[in-house]
């Protein structure tokens, strides 16, 4: 199938490795112009690279997406250089993992300004050109967390309800402008992230990482965790001319782990 995406330009927020990095690479499989962020030079390298294996044009920003002037210059240096944005894949880090009572004000601040304030933050500054054209595709990295909460991950079972909230209400304001609005819902999946969780769970549960994730292929029908490129083949299709119609959904790449029938 023709995706219908050579030429178009995509921003990927949070890109320098993981499921942003594989979304970045996946959509410039499929002849994309992709600008990719992330907070530290590495994201330069991490441009270059993609430029390299898949022969279009990149750009890497530096940028932070807690911080507004950040996204503000990053999608502005990228209108500077590709003149449009087509695609935005909003993307972060994770907030941390933890019980209610080991998150203070402050942290509940921080995880709303990366999982929250970003996307909001990024949807407005991608949205008037994509109006102008009439033509936009944006996608909001989630989580499974959205249909099935994760027990230890309150902040990020919180916010990406937020999340989800927030893009269902855009998705029916901007469908009339040719724009679509979907969420992504990672399962387990094989990043430095998943790395992260496994080594917080082995402290706390006097476990190894490999019982850690065991445990987690026990309960995913597939019996192992995703690799992000899986992941990332959603990103393409839904950023896709072939998905002009699907909008305002939640798709899960999670090899079968919600239990709901929705
Ligand atoms: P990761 O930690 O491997 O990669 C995160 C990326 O975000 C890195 O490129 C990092 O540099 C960048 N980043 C972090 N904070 C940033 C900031 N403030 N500004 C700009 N860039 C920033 O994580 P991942 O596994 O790729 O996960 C991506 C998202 O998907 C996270 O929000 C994560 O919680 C969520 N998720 C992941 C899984 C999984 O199994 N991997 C499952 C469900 C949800």
């Amino acid at each position: 199938m023709d995706l219908g995406l050579r030429g178009r330009t995509a921003f990927v927020a949070a890109a320098s490795r993981g499921l942003g990095r594989a979304i970045a690479e996946a959509l410039a499989a499929e002849g994309v112009r992709v600008a990719v962020c992330a907070r530290t030079d590495g994201i330069r390298a991490a441009a270059d690279e993609i430029a390299q294996q898949h022969g279009v044009e990149t750009l890497g920003v530096v940028a932070d997406v807690t911080v507004p002037a950040d996204v503000t210059r990053a999608i502005d240096e990228t209108l500077a250089r590709f003149a449009a944005i087509d695609i935005l894949v909003t993307n972060a880090g994770g907030p941390p993992a933890g019980p209610f009572e080991s998150h203070t004000p402050e942290a509940w601040q921080r995880a709303t300004a990366l999982t929250l304030d970003s996307v909001v933050n990024l949807c407005r500054a991608v949205l008037p050109g994509m109006k102008a054209r009439q033509w936009g595709r944006i996608l909001n990295v989630t989580s499974i967390a959205v249909k099935q909460p994760v027990d230890g991950l309150i902040l990020s079972n919180s916010l990406r309800a937020a999340v989800t909230g927030f893009a269902r209400t855009l998705a029916n304001e901007v469908a009339p402008h040719g724009i679509t609005v979907n969420n992504l819902l990672p399962g387990y999946t094989r990043t430095e992230r998943l790395v992260e969780l496994a080594e917080g769970i082995a402290k706390t549960k006097d476990g190894s990482v490999a019982s850690a994730y065991a445990a987690w292929e026990q309960q995913i029908p597939m019996g192992r965790v995703g690799e992000p490129h899986e992941f990332a083949a959603l990103a393409a299709f839904l950023a896709s001319e072939r998905a002009s119609y699907i909008t305002a959904q939640n798709v899960a790449v999670d090899g079968g782990w919600i239990r709901g029938l929705l």
